[in-house]
């Protein structure tokens, strides 16, 4: 320590690798090796003769005063001295100060060994602060941490090497009772708050013994792996287990642990605990609904089929990078659009019902793109649904036909599912129900109109005859009172010729007239004669009321049918007794209607009665038949309704009694009307 740098050994003094500073007791710089020029970034040229605590912006851990002190005092001083060097950067030394005296012991020199403590500083510095941050994290993370010393648990697995156990894994499986054992070796030496949470503990310390108690039994092999990725130098380990907390009850965690070189050096170990119960719950969650869809996609009584949409979204996007906002008027300008969609908008996946409706023996005769169901012309309903698409709604229905990849066409109620979010990711849903039974039945009851409307027109006529042949009546009296006239005129003994020819054009205006009327009559019908066959009226009553349908559901009436089974046939036109019940059900939904009456009800009775006729009766809930109107309710033009004709009443009793039958009005004991049809039964043999 006492080096004194003599004229001689300048050289070794620049040799030392240290830096060496001689100066005098006020400081004053008197030498200043090469190690001092490369450490402070000073030339000695520019530092000698300066005042060193001037020229490193020296700071002492102590005043000057107390230093000069303990130098004189005991020959040498060390410390920490915070200097700067010439580019300003803050340096941490480590100086040695020894003292030299002249021969009388007065002092001489001081030599000042330093070295550069900054760097070590910093990483002092760097790893407080991590040391910091790993403290917050350790205890803010939302994770519980464990802290273990597991130097026990090497030990025991030392023991079994020693007797020869080489397959670890086979003898922690066939003892169960050491890995528990290896639990309770694993000490605990700290735990952060979360931990105390997540185990259910009061306190820390009720933690601090071993780790056993927080293992499931069911757990205890992914314990054993987890010694086993320790012992086969594994950086970690991790793996989702049954864990306990302190009151014994179990939970789903993510394990993980850290074997860090030097900490398992040092038989230390850190695990981490996730509680991923509620995770765990929702995947099962998200299976359950995905099976649940599965299910649905495939147990639904109808078609569906589920399409990549991505190529049709990259169109979608394409257009609107163009401008276009609205789809509609840039099909009417592109219909060739249509066909390019169909392509891009591919089968991925279909329910069994597919197969039958769309008459495929594979599967895979339905993937593809959708162009092979559409048929030319018909693209109505697939354009709706892209111009839907675009508009980003989530849904889309119509009725169209189909084609089906056997050829046939059918008609289907065609519905697209998507909600945007399923869009988005390239996901629609089509569902097609076969509709082509509900056409024809629709296509029934349109001929049924028709020929009801007819049958009215053909059995009103019934009911006209009397004013027709009123109208009739007058022109005909008309011409024979004019013929009797005419004669008169000619039998006098002066014929009045003129008188006469007068007469006779007025018969033959009157005739012309008839005439007319007749013609006119003619033109309202082709007069079918009714066609007697026999008729199960059971199932007549039930194709009337089909007819009625959307008349009920409309008046929101409950229909109760009252069919007495194995009802004799009856003989009469079908079209004309269909157009009996029809008129006798709208009268009683209209007059429920005008009453305004809150339950509407209506009941259609079959039965044979005790004089074995063929009853059919029609009662309603409605206000029933005020006692003065019975008398004319079947006469022609008489009603109660604002725009009613009167006819349909007289029309049902000439359409009965040319059956041989009677109608009769009466009311119900309750309240409402009762109209009874009565029908003989057709003569035996
Ligand atoms: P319209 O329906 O044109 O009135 P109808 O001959 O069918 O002619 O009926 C004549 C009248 O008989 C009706 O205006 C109504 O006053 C009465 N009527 C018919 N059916 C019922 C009924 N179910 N309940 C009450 N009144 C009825």
């Amino acid at each position: 320590m006492s080096e004194q740098p003599q004229p001689g050994v300048a050289q070794w003094f620049d040799l030392v690798q240290e830096s060496i500073v001689v100066r005098d007791p006020a400081g004053g710089i008197l030498a200043w090796n090469q190690a001092s020029a490369r450490l402070y970034g000073i030339a000695s040229e520019q530092a000698l003769g300066r005042p060193e605590a001037e020229l490193l912006g020296s700071q002492y851990p102590q005043p000057v005063s107390e230093i000069d002190a303990i130098l004189r005092e005991t020959g040498s001083w060390r410390g920490e001295v915070q200097r700067r060097d010439a580019a300003g950067r803050e340096l941490h030394i480590d100086l040695r100060c020894s003292l030299l005296r002249d021969a009388a012991g007065a002092p001489l020199q001081v030599v000042e060994t330093a070295r550069d403590l900054s760097e070590q500083r910093r990483t002092e510095r760097a790893l407080r602060h991590s040391e910091y941050r790993y403290r917050n994290l350790f205890q803010a993370m939302a994770a519980s941490f464990w802290e273990l010393d597991f130097s026990a648990v090497g030990a025991m697995l030392q023991r079994l090497r020693k007797a020869g156990v080489t397959d670890l894994r086979a003898h922690f499986a066939a003892n169960p009772g050491l890995v528990r054992e290896m639990m309770r070796a694993t000490r605990i030496l700290d735990v952060n708050e979360q931990t105390v949470t997540l185990f259910g503990l009061g306190d820390r310390a009720g933690l601090m013994d071993n780790v056993e108690p927080f293992w499931a039994e069911s757990s205890n092999h992914t314990y054993a792996e987890s010694v086993i990725a320790a012992v086969t130098g594994q950086p970690h380990y991790v793996a989702e287990t049954r864990l306990r907390r302190i009151d014994g009850s179990e939970f789903d965690g993510l394990f993980t642990a850290c074997f860090a070189p030097e900490a398992v050096g040092r038989g230390k170990l850190l695990i981490g605990v996730i509680d991923i119960s509620e995770r765990k719950r929702a995947y099962a969650e998200l299976e359950r609904s995905e099976s649940r869809y599965r299910n649905l996609f495939q147990a639904m009584a109808v078609s569906f089929l589920q399409l990549d949409s991505s190529g049709l979204n990259k169109l979608f996007a394409e257009l609107r990078a163009q401008g276009v906002t609205d789809l509609h008027p840039y099909i009417d300008q592109h219909p060739e659009f249509l066909e390019k969609a169909m392509e891009a908008s591919v089968v991925i996946d279909v329910n069994e019902r597919s197969l039958k409706l769309l008459g495929a023996k594979d599967r895979n005769e339905l993937l593809g793109p959708v162009t092979k169901y559409w048929i030319p012309g018909h693209y109505d309903a697939f354009r709706g649904s892209i111009e839907a698409g675009f508009r980003r709604e989530a849904g889309f229905q119509a009725e169209t036909r189909k084609r089906t990849v056997d050829g046939r066409e059918i008609d289907v109620l065609f519905f697209v599912t998507a909600p945007p979010e399923m869009r988005d990711n390239g996901i629609v849903l089509v569902g097609n129900i076969d509709i082509s039974e509900q056409v024809a039945a629709r296509a029934a009851v349109r001929q049924m109109q028709v020929e009801l409307a007819h049958a009215g027109r053909v059995t009103m006529l019934g009911e006209l005859t009397a004013s027709i042949a009123h109208e009739v009546n007058q022109p005909l009296a008309a011409i024979a009172t004019n013929g009797e006239a005419g004669l008169r005129w000619l039998g006098r003994a002066v014929p009045d010729v003129e008188e006469a020819r007068t007469l006779m054009q007025r018969m033959i205006a009157d005739a012309r007239r008839a005439a007319e009327i007749i013609a006119r009559i003619r033109a309202m019908s082709l007069r079918r004669p009714p066609e007697p066959v026999p008729l199960g009226l059971n199932a007549l009553v039930q194709e009337a009321v089909q007819f009625l349908q959307h008349e009920l559901r409309a008046q929101q009436a409950q229909l109760l049918l009252q069919l007495a089974p194995a009802l004799p046939l009856a003989q009469g036109d079908r079209v004309q007794l269909q157009q009996v019940v029809v008129n006798l059900v709208v009268n009683a939904l209209q007059a429920m209607a005008q009453a305004d009456v809150p339950r509407r009800e209506l009941q259609i009775e079959t039965r044979l009665t005790a004089d074995r006729e063929i009853e059919l009766a029609v009662l309603d809930s409605g206000p029933g038949i005020p006692g003065e109107h019975f008398d004319k309710l079947f006469e022609s033009f008489f009603s109660t309704k604002p725009n009613g004709m009167g006819l349909g009443l007289p029309v049902c009793r000439s359409i009965i009694e040319a059956h041989g039958g009677r109608i009769a009005a009466g009311n119900r004991e309750g309240g409402g009307a009762r109209f009874a049809v009565t029908l003989p039964l057709p003569a035996a043999g």
